[in-house]
């Protein structure tokens, strides 16, 4: 089991682990906005020699007026692991 597995694995209650769920910070406010990956609809996914890759991007924007849009960009292995992150107008927190 690796890190991120012991970090996000889903609660006993709910074995299924649909949704991929991470909070960032917004770069400009400080405002904390959380974000959620449906990992059955939202992937796209592309094919790669050592083995298929799966997208989520996700704009976020805060409920304050700063207007800053944060652009997330996940990725995920074929077992919905995730094996990249980065954000554009924030960070995670
Ligand atoms: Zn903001």
């Amino acid at each position: 089991m690796n890190l991120l597995q012991k970090l996000f694995g889903g609660s006993p209650a709910k074995p299924e682990k649909r949704y991929y769920t991470f909070s960032v910070k917004c770069k400009r406010c400080g405002e904390i906005i959380e974000g959620r990956v449906d990992l059955n609809n939202d992937l796209s996914v592309e094919y790669e020699a050592g083995g298929d890759i799966y997208y989520a991007r996700k704009v976020l924007m805060g409920e304050n007026k700063c207007f800053q849009r944060m652009e997330v960009e996940l990725k995920f292995t074929s077992d919905r692991e995730l094996s990249e992150k980065q954000v554009t107008g924030g960070e995670f927190v």
